[in-house]
């Protein structure tokens, strides 16, 4: 039976659920390549680590 492990691009955080409690996105397999041309994430993704990198 394989893992239903998933991830959150956000935060990082491993979970089983679809949506990340932190965050509220969709969490993703984590085998999948991380920086996708389809990923439709990848902007609040970009957006949350500048935001912390600059906030910090
Ligand atoms: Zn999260």
């Amino acid at each position: 039976m394989k893992s239903r492990i998933r991830r959150c691009d956000i935060c990082g955080e491993y979970t089983l659920k679809e949506v990340c409690a932190r965050c509220g996105v969709p969490t993703r397999n984590p085998l999948p390549p991380r920086f996708s041309p389809k990923d439709p994430y990848g902007k609040y993704r970009r957006i949350m680590r500048y935001g912390r990198d600059r906030s910090a």
